[in-house]
């Protein structure tokens, strides 16, 4: 229907004839005898003027009735742009006299203009209609930013040896840590399938199948609140390897994520920092830590130990005590009362009881540094060495954390990120990328006392580690902690964007591990019997890594809801506002499916 697109005229084609398609996404009329009309399609705008005096009556009529977001289809003689050129449009140095015109289809008064970015109505009348929404040239701009990295994404793991193999959507549960969505059968009453948290057991089940390289675009299902980076329903880069170590996993994944940014943005990503956990933790207490700023929390437990700071005596009395400190530079006149004293509330949420803060200031005579106000009277046995130990200058502020080390780094590292928020201090035009390495293979939960996997419970522990696996007894909390496993996450900016590990290629590590985890030989062949049982018939060394594509294309279009990378997403409560999912069934297609509805009663439970 058309002969060029709305982002395809330029100086070149002046004196040809063409014809496009799209559409009405502003209407001036000058009052001049001239009307202009700004088409729009996928690919971009054009102007199109109409002279009153040149074109037959009935287009000048039609021009006349158009309205925004209507479909036309305008022919004419692409021209240099009379009023001077745009240049904020890449067609900006045309215009199209139009000669003919018509009307395509017409549009009911749409609840909102795409071409009204500066004026978006609330997020839920855009979900609702989703397709004006998707019109916006932002959101066009995601939807081909997505599409290249899904492109990038095949001819990359391509290039690698991959072969994209599909695996089921209904399955058995798979145990990501999150809520299942479950599927009632239909031919076997009382049975459900799950969607899958990840294609996790499949894609191990592929290499004990001699697949060698297996890659994914997965969606995956987790049925827990959506948040801003997180979506029940999302996307996954699946991959996994067979006869590989954690290095081979790393390097391969590091150049995926190289050639992305490369395609994408023209970011050239230098050789990957790797961080053990250990390390993240203690100097940012985070294990995706963002280094785009400085602020580290820097241990003083030994110089802690020799003040009288009851404070600190306390924290380091305690099992794994530490004092961490933060030198903030030039605090002293940026952080005010209020906001260091907020930042002791802020800590609270985090289990610290609070946030001791001093000054750095010149002293008399050019006697070196002292510390002002806040604990100062109680560090000053140890001045000179926190100086040095900080780099402290005077001016700044530090900031103080004493507890466990669990709670410390932690509340530490959620203050660090505050702090530096609170002053600006992160460079939105940096990348910062690194691996972190060496994470515990268990995590103990107080809450009901036992121990749950790290990454999922088919991580195995690092190759050193196994004999320490091994021995370690269930009761021995400290030995099971102290376990490393061979997982890796990857992280830009301060966000995961990957995760994965070596696998348990072995029955008995796989079996002790369900173990640890309180499962019973009987629970463990209930669940995984499948996987066990592939296991044992010759599995390779495999492991692998998943990605989040959507928090990828977050990144490269960099934008911070989730929401906006995807064509059709949902809302906080799991909703489609579109199509209006979810939503009620008949009480026969309950009963096909043996399902008995309980919303009745729980609502009247409710009510009572
Ligand atoms: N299945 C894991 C996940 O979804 C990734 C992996 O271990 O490869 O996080």
């Amino acid at each position: 229907m058309r002969t060029h697109t709305c982002g395809q005229l330029r100086d070149e084609h002046v004196g040809q004839s063409v014809t496009l398609v799209g559409w009405v996404n502003s209407y001036r009329d000058h009052g001049t005898g001239l009307v202009f009309i700004d088409l729009r399609d996928r690919f971009g705008l054009t102007q199109l003027v109409f002279d009153r005096e040149d074109v037959p009556p009935e287009i000048v009529e039609r021009a006349d009735r158009l309205r925004a977001e209507h479909v036309v289809a305008a022919t004419g003689t692409v021209r240099v742009r009379v009023g001077g050129p745009n240049p904020k449009l890449d067609t900006g140095r045309i215009e199209v006299l139009v000669t003919s015109l018509d009307l395509l289809s017409e549009t009911e008064r749409p609840p909102f203009l795409p071409s009204d970015e500066d004026n978006l109505p609330n997020e839920e009348l855009r979900l609702r209609y989703r397709y004006l929404d998707l019109r916006r040239p932002r959101m066009q701009e995601i939807l081909g930013v997505r599409h290249r990295a899904l492109r990038l994404t095949r001819q990359y793991f391509d290039r690698h040896g991959f072969l994209e193999i599909e695996t089921p959507i209904l399955t058995r549960s798979t145990p990501e840590g999150a809520r299942d969505f479950l599927v009632p059968s239909r031919h076997q009453p009382g049975n459900w399938y799950a969607l899958p948290q990840s294609p996790q057991l499949f894609k191990q089940i592929l290499m004990v199948a001699g697949c060698d390289r297996y890659l994914q675009i997965c969606r995956c299902f987790r049925d827990e609140d959506p948040r801003a980076d997180r979506q029940a329903e999302f996307t996954q880069v699946d991959c996994e390897m067979s006869f590989i170590e954690r290095q081979d996993v790393m390097e391969v994944m590091e150049g995926y994520v190289r050639a992305l940014w490369q395609d994408a943005l023209g970011v050239d990503v230098p050789a990957l920092d790797v961080l053990t956990y250990k390390e993240a933790m203690d100097r940012y207490g985070i294990d995706r830590p963002d280094r785009r700023f400085a602020l580290e929390l820097v241990d003083i437990s030994d110089l802690a130990a020799r003040t009288e700071f009851r404070v600190f005596a306390d924290a380091l009395a305690k099992d794994h005590g530490v004092v961490k400190a933060i030198r903030v530079p030039g605090g002293a006149s940026k952080l005010t009362r209020k906001m260091t004293d907020g930042y002791t509330e802020f800590v609270r949420q985090f289990g610290a009881g609070g946030v001791p803060v001093t000054k750095c200031a010149a002293g008399k005579d050019g006697a070196g540094a002292i510390f002002e106000t806040g604990i100062a009277r109680f560090i000053e046995p140890i001045t000179g060495e926190l100086v040095d130990r900080l780099g402290l200058e005077p001016g700044d502020t530090v900031l103080f954390g004493a507890n466990a080390w669990g709670v410390c780094t932690r509340a530490m590292g959620e203050l660090r990120l505050k702090v530096a928020h609170d002053l600006d201090l992160i460079d939105e035009s940096a990348w910062d990328f690194l691996w972190v390495v060496d994470f515990p293979m268990f995590e103990f939960h107080e809450g009901d006392g036992r121990f749950y996997a790290m990454h999922h419970p088919f991580t195995a522990p690092r190759h050193d580690q196994l004999d320490a696996f091994l021995a370690a007894e269930p009761g021995d909390r400290a030995a099971v902690e102290g376990i490393v496993s061979d997982g890796y996450d990857i992280v830009v900016n301060g966000s995961e964007i990957g995760g994965g590990s070596i696998r348990i290629h072995r029955t008995d590590v796989q079996s002790r591990v369900f173990g640890l985890l309180g499962m019973s030989d009987e629970q463990a062949r209930d669940k995984f019997s499948f996987l066990l049982e592939a296991l044992r018939f010759g599995a390779p060394p495999h492991g692998g890594i998943a990605f989040g594509l959507d928090r990828l294309v977050m990144h490269l279009v960099g934008c911070d809801n989730i929401r906006d990378v995807i064509a059709f997403p949902k809302t906080q409560t799991g909703a489609d506002l579109m199509t209006d999912a979810p939503g009620p069934v008949d009480d026969d297609q309950l009963r096909e499916l043996h399902v008995a509805s309980t919303a009745e009663q729980d609502s009247a439970q409710a009510g009572t």
